[in-house]
């Protein structure tokens, strides 16, 4: 059998090889193949690697002869000798697997060096100080990574000698004690290893590519490519490039540097990077001198300068991307070393994104696809300033994004009323409820020492846009202090402090932060985004103010109107209360007659900012108790309204008692005579007995509501069926505010949804009432209305039943939040607190699932629902609201399972849009389904 070709030249390679020669060699190949200056050079192949692995750890059989056939053609070019004392042949040796694994390997620099060749070293750059310290690195550098010496031997021979000469830094050392240290270096080695060191270039080479090799399967490697999901498919084994090396510091022509084609941090087209003038890499990154700005090159090194803009183009045009490569300039000669696609920060992407395509470098698609989704998230919040340096004194959980500073206050009430002041707040709570929604309204951000990334607090504000950290347990709040303190900072209420919700830390004081922005060219790449995709974008929106923000951001449509946030505000919470405590059937009607036109207002507005575009409204959900105080809360104002009224009892009896008292002293006691008599006056007249008979009212129908498991409780339909006048209520309001829109002119599109379906009977069941409550409206209107009416797919049983489902809806719309809640039989907020964390970390699962969709156990119901709902109804729409509608990944698999849109919340909407493109684009890699699951294809068909 013939061998495979194990060693390529960087002339021979084909540079889209990328698994073959990793992504160094590759470049480098592709450079010389170009014809840009790279110093002469073989690449040893993945390969090779991977057969010395399957070879007990030795190289395959015919590698060597290639190695020295290639050294042969290499010494040809550069016009040097391998070993030779005269015209020294240098080597860099350097891992590079098809994925960048930054400093997981191992490297070799200045190979070929040994007591022989050092002179020629010192003689070419006229420097035995530089020789001396570069050998002394090289016998370190090799003795650790190739003969296996530990490196604190080495130290410990360099520390001695630095004590010895009294120099606290490397730099130093002079030439002599340099030398010195070679000396007891090459001893060192010959001890540890019994023999010595190995001055045969030829040997120094293979035993250099043998450790590269070995360092494939070092820890750090392992468990980078583990951390980092790198499967052999994207990287299997590494290549090994050898290089000549070319020097940097042999005088003021000389020079090393490091550039990119454009700016890295705003993507402006410039060349951009750094150098040093007689210097080499390691002074770069040892940080011994500054470098210069390129910039500067123009007048110093012009030649080098327009040359480097020469690559620059050369580059870019050959590799249609930003690219970062480094250089070395020795004699005059400009080399360039290596590149790769250059790593920007997302402001930079978007506007390379949008010049590229303008100078025709890459075409729409390749500029949509080049901004990542989840960079895309650094440009929607603000942040904290990149350049800050502090600490957070505190951190909790990165609960919703972005950054916001204000003054610490510790209740909703005193949130309000310090923001009217014109002041910024974050509110500080341990936890938050419904009835804290006005001061959400008046803070900058909130924080909360208890709750997960579910919690109320964290729910609301991502709804909201506003950042929130939540479940900061090393916090303690005092109320009765009006402070809150951690370890050692104490933050007063009124003092300044900072959140920053997408990293979850706390900061004293108020930190800068940078502002988000949308700028021209982001709403550019949105638009070419918006003409690739195919899947539709809506948002999750329930106020006018979000709706029409919704549509800036591109919403196509609202996906889920929830309409107990409204139930909430302030206005309305009362009369709910109201409705819910209501002891006949009558008073109910009032609160819900009540509610009606309060509602039919805000489905009016959030209509009118939409007109045109669908409105999906889902009726009311969550237990009705959620809308009531806590059974504690309650029982603690029950404890306190009683001792007030004991505390009276005992000044009556005192009163009675003054009867019995020597009129004479009676008299001197004038004053608390008076006192006493007030007391009783304020008992009798002003103490509230009706407030603690109402509060002992709602305490014994909170406790009759109570539920042992209210997530599957009484709640969505199962609701509306026992409470028929709240749903007729809602679907009145809805009909009627449509009804006065389009009276006005308006093109409204209702759609009506169910929560918790779980049998067609419940379904048809809202169906009757929608169709009573419409003939009535219409005929009140004298117009007819249209309207859609639909149903959540968030119960098992929904998507068991999804084909009878269809028969009585017109679209479906997955709530993956309760869906994944019920496939896992895992309740969320205890789930994210309790275990999730520990089965992330040892692997049991791989994500949250609650954040990224369940493509295997959560997507496979859905694709049955979609499979059987379509095969009754080809044309159901089907959408997804819950929190994975605005995740990317998410994003991909619901497109790749035919839904109709996804609908998320408002600031994730270009994100969304985005994500869809990318994942229409994709679509062409690959086969739809087979990536997620290869048994997908097993589901049984109805
Ligand atoms: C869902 O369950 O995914 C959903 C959107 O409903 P909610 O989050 O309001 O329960
Ligand atoms: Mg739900």
């Amino acid at each position: 059998m013939v061998n495979p070709k194990y060693v390529y030249l960087f002339e021979e390679a084909d540079g889209a090889n990328k698994n073959l020669l990793g992504g160094k060699g590759a470049g480098l190949a592709e450079m010389t193949r170009m014809g840009l200056p790279v110093p002469p050079g073989f690449i040893v192949t993945t390969e090779a690697c991977l057969h010395f692995y399957k070879n007990k750890k030795k190289l395959p059989k015919g590698l060597v002869e290639e190695v020295e056939a290639s050294l042969r053609t290499v010494e040809e070019k550069a016009g040097k000798k391998f070993g030779s004392a005269q015209n020294p042949l240098f080597f860099s040796v350097r891992s590079g697997a098809a994925i960048s694994m930054p400093g997981m390997m191992d490297t070799i620099l200045n190979l070929g060096l040994n007591d022989k060749t050092l002179e020629g070293l010192i003689r070419i750059t006229s420097d035995g100080r530089f020789a001396y310290d570069a050998y002394r690195r090289f016998i370190q550098l090799f003795g650790k990574i190739a003969l296996g010496v530990e490196e604190k031997e080495f130290d410990q021979i360099l520390i001695q000698t630095k004590e010895k000469a009294g120099a606290k830094e490397d730099t130093e050392l002079d030439g002599d004690h340099l030398k010195d240290i070679c000396r007891q270096y090459l001893r060192l080695i010959k001890k540890k290893t019994g023999t010595p060191f190995p001055q045969d270039p030829t040997v120094q080479l293979r035993l250099a590519i043998e450790a590269v090799f070995r360092s494939w399967m070092g820890k750090r490697a392992v468990d980078y490519r583990k951390e980092f999901n790198i499967t052999p498919e994207m990287a299997n084994g590494t290549a090994v490039n050898v290089c000549t090396m070319v020097f940097g510091n042999m005088g003021f022509d000389s020079a090393t540097g490091v550039a990119f084609t454009r700016d890295p941090g705003t993507g402006e087209n410039v060349l951009y990077g750094e150098y040093l003038v007689n210097a080499q890499g390691e002074d770069v990154v040892a940080g011994i001198r500054t470098p210069k700005p390129i910039q500067a090159m123009k007048k110093e090194m012009p030649k080098t300068y327009r040359e480097l803009e020469r690559v620059r183009k050369n580059l870019e045009g050959h590799f249609h991307e930003v690219q970062d490569f480094e250089f070395t300039v020795e004699k005059g000669t400009l080399y360039i070393l290596q590149t790769r696609n250059g790593k920007m920060n997302a402001q930079a992407i978007v506007r390379t994104s949008k010049d590229m395509v303008s100078e025709k470098l890459v075409n729409r698609e390749k500029a949509v696809l080049r901004l990542k989704p989840h960079e895309l998230e650094q440009l929607l919040h603000k942040r904290i300033d990149p350049n800050f340096k502090g600490k957070p004194i505190a951190v909790g959980l990165a609960a919703s994004p972005g950054a916001a500073s204000g003054k610490a206050i510790l209740d909703a009430d005193e949130a309000e009323r310090v923001g009217k002041l014109g002041h910024k707040v974050i509110l500080v709570r341990e936890e938050t409820k419904p009835e804290d929604i006005h001061g959400f309204f008046a803070s900058q951000g909130i924080l909360t020492t208890r709750g997960g990334k579910t919690s109320h607090a964290a729910v609301v504000a991502r709804g909201m846009g506003k950042p929130c950290v939540s479940g900061c347990e090393e916090l303690r709040i005092d109320p009765a202090k009006r402070e809150a303190s951690i370890k050692n900072a104490t933050v007063k209420e009124g003092d300044l402090i900072t959140i920053d919700g997408s990293r979850g830390e706390v900061y004293l004081g108020e930190i800068p932060t940078v502002d988000p922005e949308i700028s021209k060219d982001l709403l550019t790449i949105l638009n070419w985004a918006d003409e690739i995709r195919t899947l539709g974008v809506r948002a999750n929106a329930d106020t006018s103010e979000s709706a029409i923000r919704a549509r800036q951001l591109g919403a196509e449509g609202i996906g889920l109107c929830r309409t107990e946030r409204m139930f909430n505000a302030a206005d309305r919470l009362p009369v709910v209360r109201e409705m819910i405590l209501a002891g006949s059937k009558e008073k109910r009607g009032a609160a819900i007659a009540a509610l009606l036109p309060m509602q039919r207002s805000d489905f009016k507005e959030i209509f009118r900012a939409m007109a045109g575009l669908p409105v999906t409204i889902r009726l009311l959900d969550p237990p009705l108790h959620e809308f009531l105080p806590s059974a504690e809360e309650l029982a603690e104002e029950l404890r306190k309204l009683k001792e007030v009224e004991s505390a009276f009892s005992t000044m009556e009896n005192i009163s009675d008692a003054m009867k019995f008292l020597d009129p004479a002293f009676r008299e001197s006691l004038g004053l608390l005579d008076h006192v006493v008599t007030d007391i009783v006056e304020i008992k009798e007249k002003r103490l509230d007995r009706k407030l603690i008979r109402k509060q002992h009212d709602t305490l014994r129908k909170v406790k009759e509501m109570m539920e042992v498991n209210p997530m599957l409780g009484h709640r969505g339909v199962r609701l509306g069926i026992t409470y028929p006048e709240i749903y007729r209520m809602q679907i009145q309001a809805i009909l009627e505010a449509a009804a006065e829109l389009i009276k006005e002119g308006f093109d409204i599109q209702p759609e009506i949804m169910v929560p918790q379906v779980c049998t067609a009977q419940e379904l048809k069941w809202v169906w009757q009432l929608v169709l009573k409550v419409q003939k009535e409206v219409e005929k009140q209107y004298g117009i007819k209305i249209p309207f859609k009416f639909g149903t959540m797919i968030e119960v098992v049983r929904a998507c068991m039943r999804a084909g009878r489902l269809a028969e009585g809806a017109d679209f479906f719309s997955f709530g993956t939040n309760d869906l994944t809640q019920a496939t896992f039989s895992f309740s969320r907020e205890d789930a994210e607190n309790k275990f999730l964390p520990l089965y992330n970390q040892r692997k049991i699962l791989q994500d949250n699932p609650f954040e990224v969709l369940d493509v295997k156990g959560v997507g496979r119901l859905m694709m049955i629902a979609i499979e059987w709902g379509r095969k009754t109804k080809p044309d159901l729409k089907i959408g997804i609201c819950g929190e994975h509608g605005g995740h990317p990944e998410s994003i991909e698999f619901s497109h790749s399972i035919g839904l109709s849109y996804v609908s998320c919340s408002v600031p994730r909407l270009p994100i969304a849009r985005l994500a869809a493109a990318h994942a229409k684009l994709k679509e062409k890699e690959k086969k739809p389904l087979e990536k997620y699951d290869p048994d997908v294809f097993g589901i049984p068909s109805v």
